[in-house]
């Protein structure tokens, strides 16, 4: 097996350098293969340069704004008094040079680690012309035994007239500065994140959804008590909203018109959040064999392997969930069995997700919905409602609502539904116990950590 080029040898040619194929590139390394990986952007793809970690900054900066503007009303003298208005008003300039400069260790940690495990980088794109073999955008050929492709996706805009007039996500990380007047257009995770985040910041945030709630898959009571606390904010809330076309507006920015032909408000800024599609086009995949679904994502087996022997695919480009940590879960699994000798297959039950909502939403296992349309009767459920402790010295009307499914006489804990501060930052344990099959009795049978909101889990009724 040997690249043109170098004359080495691979074991293991990797394809994107985002968080799958990262991933998959350092575990076949530490079991001694030789490895190529081809990534023609910045290190870390979506999760690192344009999602999670860019997305979870601004979270961050929001979420202190928050409390920043709660502060008076505790007895914080001079807050309010900042340079431009207000210590609340963030310049993004500033804080987006920070942000960048964390991603820039980010990406200098890879480089140092990819270096020291062996794995040749080339800073092309690659495609498939035969199942060992990739070319590079210079015509380079490089063999290797086994392939893994993990391109991610791009966001998508709706076939609506003028939808180039509004940005995506990635056009949200380039700017350097808050519109007065925000559109987004969705109400998925990233519209939900991004609308939360540009409210907190200071923008008027308009959401437009076509469905009658937000975030389809996650329970339903939390996301109407989410909506409510978006209202509460000042993001104004429009469901069951068809777009029927983007135009440009007199004095600059753009007017939304619904499908009978109303316009909506002038907006600086419109951003849609209408779901991803997978980076399967141009990487060669017809051409050797490998089967795609209809959106063009690659079909896989439970073992990640494409309908080509020797080529395997795992994170967004595929068919499972497109977070990053089960793209990396999936790609170490794969690596293991291929060059480490353990049958270990990735598991994607059950698999704990936050959405950075303000404040944040999360869930692991069925929603109440889902429970009672599989168990019917047998199912359980227990919540609780309160306000955390800094709410309510502050007055704010912001609550939690906690929510456990469960099933059967044992009252076995089958769904962890999370809405509330901190949300984010509790689940993961609680997601370790429900994985290990814990009923409620053994929630009730531990000591509770007082005072804290992780508590209400433990102490349900
Ligand atoms: P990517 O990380 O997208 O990496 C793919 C890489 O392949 C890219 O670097 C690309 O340049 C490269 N590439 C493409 N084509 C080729 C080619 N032909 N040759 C060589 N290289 C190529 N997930 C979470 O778990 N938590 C979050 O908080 C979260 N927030 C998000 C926020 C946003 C705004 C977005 C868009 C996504 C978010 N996600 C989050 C999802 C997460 O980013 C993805 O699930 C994850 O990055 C997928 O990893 P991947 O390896 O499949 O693809
Ligand atoms: P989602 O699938 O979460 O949401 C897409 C939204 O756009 C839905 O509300 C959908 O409505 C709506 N929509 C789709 N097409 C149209 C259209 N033509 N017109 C109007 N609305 C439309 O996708 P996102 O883009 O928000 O995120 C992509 C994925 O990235 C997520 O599913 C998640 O896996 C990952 N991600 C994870 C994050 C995290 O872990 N915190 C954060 C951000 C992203 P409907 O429901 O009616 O179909």
């Amino acid at each position: 097996m040997a690249d043109r080029d170098t004359g080495i040898e691979f074991d293991l040619a990797v394809v994107g350098g985002g968080s799958g194929g990262l991933a998959g590139a350092f575990r076949a390394a530490e079991h001694g293969a030789r490895v190529v990986l081809f990534e023609p952007d910045a290190l870390g793809g979506t999760c690192v340069n344009l999602g999670c970690v860019p997305k979870k900054a601004m979270w961050l900066a929001a979420d202190l704004a928050g409390r920043l503007r709660m502060a008076p009303s505790l007895g914080f003298n001079g807050l309010a008094g900042g340079h431009d208005g207000g210590i609340d008003r963030l310049d993004w300039q500033v804080f987006i040079a920070h942000r960048q400069r964390y991603i820039s260790n980010i990406h200098a940690a890879y480089r140092r680690r990819l270096d020291a495990a062996g794995i040749v980088v080339r800073p092309s794109r690659a495609r498939l012309v035969a199942a060992d073999t990739l070319e590079c955008d210079d015509g380079v050929r490089v063999i290797a035994k086994q392939v893994l492709l993990a391109t991610g996706g791009h966001a998508l805009r709706p076939d609506v007239p003028g939808a180039a007039l509004g940005g995506v996500s990635d056009d949200f990380f380039a700017w350097r500065a808050a519109p007065e007047r925000v559109a987004i257009v969705g109400g998925g995770y990233i519209a939900v994140e991004l609308a939360g985040v540009l409210q907190a910041l200071g923008s008027q945030v308009d959401l437009f959804v076509r469905g009658t709630r937000l975030l389809n898959g996650f329970d339903a009571q939390l996301c109407e008590q989410l909506a409510e606390d978006y209202r509460q904010h000042g993001v104004r809330v429009h469901f069951g909203y068809g777009l029927g076309e983007v135009e440009s507006a007199d004095g600059g920015g753009v007017r939304l018109r619904d499908a009978t032909g109303q316009a909506s408000e002038r907006f600086d800024a419109l951003l849609f959040a209408t779901g991803r599609a997978p980076n399967s086009a141009g990487l060669g995949l017809d051409a050797v064999g490998v089967a795609t679904d209809a959106r063009g994502h690659v079909i896989v087996d439970a073992r990640h392997a494409t309908s080509v022997d020797g080529v395997h695919a795992v994170g967004d480009l595929g068919t499972d969930a497109a977070l990053t940590p089960v793209a990396i879960a999936a790609a170490r699994r794969l690596m293991d069995r291929l060059f480490g000798g353990r049958d270990a297959l990735f598991d994607a039950c059950d698999i704990a997700t936050v959405v950075f909502s303000h404040p944040p939403i999360g869930k692991v296992g069925l929603t109440e919905a889902e429970a009672r349309e599989r168990h019917g009767d047998a199912v359980h459920v227990f919540s609780a409602g309160f306000r955390p402790m800094l709410q309510a010295l502050a007055e704010s009307p912001q609550r939690s609502l906690f929510k456990l499914v469960c099933v059967g006489q044992e009252r076995r804990v089958i769904g962890i539904h999370l809405l509330g501060e901190a949300a984010d930052e509790i689940l993961q344990g609680f997601a370790v116990a429900m994985k290990r099959g814990i009923t409620l009795d053994d929630l009730r049978d531990t000591v509770a950590i007082h005072p804290t909101s992780a508590e209400e889990v433990v102490l349900m009724r």
